[in-house]
């Protein structure tokens, strides 16, 4: 018979670490599978409707990662369980009425979380409505391999993990199996599904048709050592003796204005375009040999997708650091801090040791999972066409938490 609408709500935060390209990714995939049959609101929940510290994730992450020995005592001074769950109670019973209001406002049937700080309170507030039994709350993993434990709670529906080494760990956490899925991390649809020709690409986006390309990047904010690298690749993929090049240099700066005009205002010798944000990152990795970037889950999955051999040459200490061994174990890449021996190994990989590149090439291949975000929203579904007649009465508030405290 006909069904009504299901809402989904997906909790997020801009606090890198790829959450808001994962939560765009689900939503993607919810559309292309379902249409019409769910609606889906993406959300910064924390951000519209609590108070410091919570709204300001955002900015003292920026901040704390710009400061990297901060980000590191954060990080693994939250990590004992005891010290987590005390910060986070103490929070939740601050922000509990405006939490509960900004999550009951969306009447969703399924709650899903893509943020290690978005298990806790949402939980406590379905509890206290008495909703666990109608609203399906899963968690979406979006680090490869060391998670901060706050990402795993016992109290849900599902815990996707985007590797094996997470899933152990969860398990480890307390998590049952029947609660873990291991399906790779969520891509998007338009990157994970599109269909490329190598040929045309070099053509559309104007770049040198017969040179090997190298993409240099730094994530969404374009951080790392990206002009210091880019300075030694200029040397490295360039032939001296000839007075020509050897490769040509893509370099994606995201959101970091101050680097692509740093980066303009210099001169090469080398073909180089320098980019602002790009909205359409498949076809400039479709169009690239290979990638120097910071340790980020996102651009490493689709780096993976695309086949493309990665040089991880950064990483933000904690969530990405074990995406390196992830990477490098997996004969995927390389790492490396050194721009100058990074220079070296592009250059190697674009004369002498093309055959390095081309394994890189098919390990890469190997590890993809492009219909890991599919796999997801698929099961998300059927975890919800499972629950009982109590997830198809009306959504009705019981009491307000507030009320009750
Ligand atoms: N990205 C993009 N355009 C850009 C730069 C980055 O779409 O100009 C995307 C990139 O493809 C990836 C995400 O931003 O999906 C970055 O996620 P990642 O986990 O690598 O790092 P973060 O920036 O979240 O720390």
């Amino acid at each position: 018979g006909a069904q009504r609408t299901k809402n989904v709500l997906i909790l997020m935060s801009d606090t890198g670490g790829g959450h808001r390209a994962s939560a765009e990714a689900i939503r993607d995939a919810f559309r292309l599978e379902f249409g019409d049959e769910y609606s889906i609101y993406v959300k910064d929940v924390w951000k519209e409707y609590t108070g410091w510290p919570l709204n300001s994730m955002e900015s003292q992450y920026k901040f704390m990662v710009k400061h990297v020995q901060l980000w590191n005592v954060a990080f693994h001074s939250t990590s004992p369980k005891w010290i987590h769950s005390m910060y986070l109670a103490a929070i939740a019973a601050f922000y509990t009425k405006e939490v509960e209001a900004g999550l009951m406002e969306y009447k969703p049937d399924i709650i899903i979380s893509v943020h290690p700080l978005m298990q806790h309170i949402p939980l406590w507030v379905l509890k206290w409505q008495g909703l666990q039994k109608k609203v399906v709350f899963v968690t979406v993993i979006t680090d490869l391999n060391s998670c901060h434990p706050t990402w795993f709670h016992p109290g849900v529906n599902r815990c996707y993990c985007p590797s094996q080494e997470v899933a152990k760990r969860a398990a480890l956490f307390g998590l049952d199996d029947s609660q873990i899925r291991v399906f790779g991390l969520p891509v998007r649809p338009s990157f994970a599904r599109a269909v490329l020709s190598k040929d045309d690409l070099p053509v559309e986006l104007e770049m040198d048709p017969d040179l090997p390309a190298v993409l240099l990047m730094g994530g969404g904010e374009g951080m790392g050592p990206v002009k210091k690298t880019a300075k030694a690749l200029e040397e490295s993929l360039f032939n001296q003796e000839s007075d020509t090049p050897i490769g040509q240099l893509i370099i994606i700066c995201g959101r970091n204005k101050t680097l692509v005009s740093t980066l303009e205002s210099l001169e090469w010798k080398i073909p180089v375009k320098i980019r602002g944000f790009e909205t359409q990152m498949q076809k400039w990795m479709g169009a690239c040999d290979c990638i120097i970037t910071k340790a980020g889950p996102g651009t490493i999955a689709e780096a993976l997708i695309r086949g493309l051999p990665i040089i991880l040459n950064d990483y933000i200490p904690g969530q990405e650091k074990g995406n390196v061994p992830y990477v490098v174990d997996n004969g995927a890449g390389v790492f490396t801090r050194n721009a100058k021996e990074t220079a070296r190994i592009v250059a190697e990989w674009f004369s002498t040791k093309t055959d390095e590149l081309k394994q890189m090439a098919e390990n890469a291949k190997k590890l993809a999972q492009p219909e890991a975000v599919f796999d997801i929203v698929r099961d998300i579904d059927e975890l919800s066409c499972q629950r009982g007649p109590l997830a198809s009465l009306p959504y009705e508030f019981t009491s307000s938490i507030s009320s009750l405290i």
